[in-house]
């Protein structure tokens, strides 16, 4: 087969495009998927979800291994790792979830063709087939092109990735876990796999250049992870830049903005200082589309400047999101099948995933007051929750922002640990447009860690039950 016509032509087969080829395929449209590597993109193979269960390694190991007794009474001594077997069951993990998307794809008759896709024109594209077709260039032509190509690691002109400076991709390699890892970038990726890496046993060092981690969160949300990480034996040095590896390779070399200079022993450096979308060598030239900064540009159903054109996920913008790629793939399918859709979402939660966990959905005070609005503001810390004090867990809090007036929820936030479950209820009640008398009214299983919403409502209502007022 060298030649293929189609209705939707989809490349990448990340979150954004396995789930904008499964909804096309669901409303009937011809769809084909092409996709390079495995499916499942980086999310799958060498993102979110290895990432996730080198978390949950990392806490049991944490939790086995702990040193300290329990207030509760439990005291381990020691507890043995065998990181070959962490690396292969999360390499199973992954291989279950890459085939259930293929699985996904052939029950909705999309077609996936392994293999380069390459941009002729807007309509057509050329594919380097990797399985069937024995290397044989394959001419596709379709009425619908959706761009879903991703994005990849910065690299950093001082410290060029090789030898013992690695992108996150190669972290889900390593045959053991480093005995000092230096991080260079305190954002998503470097704080969850420097946490992860630390319970593991490695020294670890964040090198961050802005004034503290985790720049995009605001302070008062930082502030406990912060602590647990000092807490946990994680050195973080903020305000720092890094200049290079000594002649060596075994130092890296950084400087404070005081001009002090810092020397820090690595046998791995993990470089997480952002990601780029992926715009390379595959014909991006050939099209005609506008960018938004280093982005494709798109409107509010994913069309890009081009007619027949769309793209979705990483490559389209910020935030670079597993979950907003789902649901812009999920969009794309529809608006192309012609129904009525539009990007109309209220908030994309942010969460990371570390010890506790942040959540973010919504404006957080201080956006909410830059953009002129009079606002009430409602607290609830963990340390109050029958369930946190029941499962040892009290470490920070629930914050909400309403606006002053109508008491319309603006923003949810909150810290502490599995909070990400919460993400949800908080996504949910932005969507609803609800007020705080909406959440005031909802009645919260007891006991459970979900209460500290309704508090933090009531905090901002002053109507609180299981908080002194100020
Ligand atoms: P990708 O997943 O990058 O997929 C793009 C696919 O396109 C790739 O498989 C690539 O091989 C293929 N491709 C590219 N060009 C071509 C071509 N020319 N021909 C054929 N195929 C091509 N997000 C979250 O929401 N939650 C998390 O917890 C989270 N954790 C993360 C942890 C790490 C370590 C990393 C690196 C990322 C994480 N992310 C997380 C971000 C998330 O992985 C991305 O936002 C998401 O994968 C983007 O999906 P996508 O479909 O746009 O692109
Ligand atoms: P990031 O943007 O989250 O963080 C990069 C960090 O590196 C920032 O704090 C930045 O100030 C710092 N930095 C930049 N240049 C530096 C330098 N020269 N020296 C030291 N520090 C420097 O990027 P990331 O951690 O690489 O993650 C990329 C993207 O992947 C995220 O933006 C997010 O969209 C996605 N992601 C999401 C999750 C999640 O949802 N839990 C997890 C991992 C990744």
């Amino acid at each position: 087969m060298t030649e293929l016509h189609c209705s939707v032509l989809v490349v990448g087969g990340g979150p954004g495009g396995y789930s904008a080829a499964i909804r096309a395929g669901q409303l009937g449209l011809d769809a084909v998927l092409v996709e390079a590597a495995t499916l499942g993109g980086t999310c799958l193979n060498v993102g979110c979800i290895p990432s996730k269960a080198l978390l949950h390694v990392a806490d049991a190991y944490a939790a086995a291994n702990a040193r300290e007794a329990t207030p509760f009474g439990l005291t381990v001594t020691s507890a043995q790792l065998d990181f070959t077997q962490t690396t292969s069951w999360i390499a199973s993990v992954v291989d279950r979830l890459d085939a259930g998307v293929a699985h996904l794809l052939a029950g909705a008759h999309v077609r996936h063709i392994h293999g380069w896709a390459r941009c002729v024109d807007g309509k057509t594209v050329v594919v380097e087939t990797h399985a069937d077709g024995a290397g044989k260039p394959l001419t596709i032509t379709t009425e619908h092109l959706v761009l879903a190509t991703g994005s990849r690691p910065v690299e950093l002109p001082a410290l060029p990735f090789g030898g013992r400076v690695i992108p996150s991709d190669a972290m889900f390699a390593l045959d053991d876990v480093p005995e000092r890892l230096v991080v260079v970038g305190g954002g998503y990726i470097g704080i969850e796999l420097g946490t992860a890496f630390a319970k593991l046993g490695a020294a670890v060092t964040v090198v961050e250049a802005t004034a503290r981690i985790l720049p995009g969160f605001d302070d008062e949300l930082v502030r406990p992870l912060s602590r647990a990480l000092t807490r946990s034996g994680v050195e973080v040095l903020t305000a720092t830049a890094v200049q290079g590896l000594s002649a060596d390779g075994t130092i890296v070399v950084a400087q404070r903005t005081d001009g002090s200079t810092v020397e820090l022993r690595a046998d791995t450096v993990l470089v997480t200082v952002g990601r780029l979308p992926a715009t390379e060598e595959w014909g991006l030239e050939e099209l005609d589309l506008e960018r938004s900064g280093p982005f494709v540009w798109i409107d509010g159903q994913c069309r890009t400047s081009m007619a027949g054109v769309y793209a979705i996920g990483d490559l389209s913008g910020e935030p670079m999101l597993a979950h907003r790629a789902i649901a812009q793939g999920r969009l794309v399918a529809e608006v192309i099948a012609g129904r009525r859709r539009g990007w109309d979402n209220v908030c994309v939660p942010a969460v990371v995933f570390t010890d506790p966990e942040i959540v973010s959905v919504g404006l957080d005070p201080t956006t909410a007051r830059a953009s002129g609005t009079e606002i009430v503001v409602g607290r609830f810390p963990f340390s109050a929750s029958g369930r946190a004090l029941a499962t040892d867990a009290t470490d920070g809090f629930v914050r909400v922002v309403a606006r002053a007036d109508d008491h319309v929820l603006l923003g949810i936030q909150g810290v502490g640990t599995a909070i990400s479950e919460l993400s949800a209820a908080f996504a949910l009640a932005l969507e609803m447009g609800a007020r705080l008398e909406d959440v005031a009214g909802t009645i919260h299983a007891h006991p459970t860690r979900s209460e500290a919403f309704p508090e933090a409502v009531a905090a901002a209502l002053g109507t609180g039950l299981h908080l002194t007022t100020p």
